[in-house]
């Protein structure tokens, strides 16, 4: 399979029931049926996907549990590397009997500046984009015309998502780590009002971008600086509270991809349970109440047509709201990426069926993102 797979929209057999579909894409082909109730028995092919998306980037095809092997705790996956071996993510390999590769210190990173207002996941609810928190929080009272972000790209990722919509980050995956983390910082100029770490995703790279963002905040003392987070939520909880801290007092946020509900549909299209994922939302929810404005957890679904439903958005909403119903979500339209480059874009009608459901779960807060890329039929 190459990784590119934007192939026209055709009808695909699924393994497990042997229906065609035109929202069953090649690269997974299982319809939603067998994957949420006859898990076991496609497993295999779920494998085997991503087997096959990994390979030609020589990324392992499972997390590592190597007997003997230096254990790695960063993520959910708590990948055992055997001598010579590489984590899941591609970063860390056990040299010796030493873990090397990213650490505090150096990290696989790239970086760039956006204006603000800046198309963010939280840029409808954010001080960048709306002038929420001013002024404690936020240079202007409106979007932050002028200012800019920083955005920071981490080049590797916990999940192996088969619709990924940054997935060029593979290429690079195994570089070597070579930008510390306070030639990061000094990037933050006078007119940077905030800093959003991405990827991939920044789990892989926690400690880096902490000490980055302690740095950041250290030589900017007295002005505004928000420190922010897109992630995919699959981070030691340890990790995850030093992140928050960062940014309940700097005025930023956490915008958590809530990719599935179901286990067995996270598991067929991320590679990697969300277990760990819904945990660290709940352990988020708490800091919630201690500043409600700017809003400090945000969440998200990409509407996946064939793959998340109608169910799947009502019992994450659910869950969103029996936390805290005035969370912001955003159902975020689908564009055709990666291997699932073969699946058509979000239907408008799954998307008004998903914000209805999402409202009716009792969520104040929710809206659809990438409108444009809503198809009619
Ligand atoms: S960060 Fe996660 S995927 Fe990478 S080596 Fe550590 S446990 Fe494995
Ligand atoms: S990085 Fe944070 S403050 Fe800046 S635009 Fe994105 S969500 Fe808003």
């Amino acid at each position: 399979m190459s990784l590119s797979n934007l192939s026209t929209i055709t009808f695909v057999r699924c393994l497990g029931c042997g229906r065609e579909s035109l929202l069953t894409s090649q690269a997974l082909p299982l319809c939603l049926d067998c994957i949420r109730s006859n898990f076991p028995r496609v497993l295999p092919y779920i494998e085997r996907a991503h087997q096959a998306a990994r390979e030609p980037c020589d990324l392992p095809p499972k997390p590592l549990r190597d007997e003997g092997g230096k254990q790695c705790n960063i993520c959910v996956n708590e990948c055992l590397i055997g001598l010579g071996r590489k984590g899941y993510c591609g970063l860390r390999q056990n040299k010796g009997g030493r873990l090397i590769g990213a650490n505090a210190e150096k990290g696989n990173v790239s970086w760039y500046y956006d204006l603000l207002p800046t198309n963010c996941v939280a840029d409808w609810v954010c001080p960048g984009g709306t002038g929420a928190g001013y002024p404690d929080f936020a240079y202007r009272d409106g979007p932050e015309y002028s200012y800019k972000n920083l955005a920071v790209f981490y080049q590797a990722c916990s999940f192996d998502c088969l619709f990924c919509q940054n997935w060029q980050y593979r290429l690079s995956a195994g570089r070597e780590a070579t930008l510390s983390a306070s030639l990061l910082a000094d990037q933050v100029d006078e007119k940077t009002a905030c800093v959003c770490y991405f990827g991939g995703d920044p789990t892989p790279q926690l400690p880096h971008a902490l000490r980055a963002s302690r740095l950041a905040l250290e030589r900017n003392r007295g002005r505004i600086l928000r420190i922010c987070w897109e992630t995919n939520g699959s981070m030691h909880p340890s990790l995850l509270r030093q992140a928050a801290e960062l940014s309940l007092r700097s005025g930023g946020c956490i915008k958590f991809d809530l990719k599935a509900w179901s286990e067995e549909l996270s598991i067929a299209l991320c590679g990697v349970t969300n277990r760990r994922t819904l945990e660290n939302f709940e352990l988020l929810a708490h800091y919630t109440r201690e500043r409600p404005s700017p809003p400090f957890l945000i969440a998200s679904t990409l509407l996946i047509p064939g793959y998340i439903d109608k169910w799947e958005v009502s019992k994450i909403a659910s869950f969103i709201a029996s936390l805290n119903p005035e969370i912001p979500y955003s159902l975020l339209a689908f564009h055709p990426q990666f291997l699932m480059g073969d699946l058509p874009t979000t239907s408008r009608r799954l998307a008004d069926e998903c914000l209805g459901t999402a409202k009716e779960a009792g969520l104040g807060n929710v809206r659809i993102g990438n409108l444009h890329l809503l198809r009619d039929y």
